[in-house]
């Protein structure tokens, strides 16, 4: 099962440099039973998706 990224919407989203909208928010990458593997940060404009498309890209 793929991993899965986790979004904090309480955290006030940051000013994203790809597209200039405030939309980039902490994720957090946890494994399918829920165990927190990292953070990183997504925009929910340029990257709705994140978890998808880096399985396009591998594939
Ligand atoms: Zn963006």
């Amino acid at each position: 099962m793929p991993d899965r990224i986790e979004i904090s919407h309480r955290s006030k989203p940051i000013p994203c440099a790809m597209c200039g909208q405030h939309a980039l928010h902490i994720g957090r990458i946890l494994s399918p039973d829920g165990t927190l593997l990292g953070r990183t940060l997504v925009c929910t404009v340029c990257r709705p998706r994140p978890q998808i498309a880096a399985f396009r890209r591998a594939a």
